[in-house]
């Protein structure tokens, strides 16, 4: 738990890519999703804290996510 003060809000924090693991800050995490086509978690729960459903995180599965959640949004 070396950083446990990042905005982080990704709850794996086994993930030893989460902020709380290291002192890189975001740059492990957007690096792996961007090498695999995926959006990071924070963008998911900036829309909902609701995640159970997901099957996964892609380009295409956060549009979807974004239209479905986007009146309940937080911001
Ligand atoms: S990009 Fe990754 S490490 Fe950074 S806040 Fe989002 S989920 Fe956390």
């Amino acid at each position: 738990m070396e950083n446990q003060k990042h905005f982080c809000t990704c709850k794996d924090v086994n993930c030893k890519l989460n902020p709380c693991n290291h002192s890189k800050g975001c740059d492990p995490c957007i690096k792996k999703n961007l090498n695999a086509g995926e959006i990071p978690s924070c963008f998911f729960r900036l829309m909902s804290d609701n995640l159970n459903e997901l099957q996964e995180f892609t380009i295409e599965s956060f549009v979807d996510f974004y239209i479905k959640n986007k009146d309940n949004s937080k911001k």
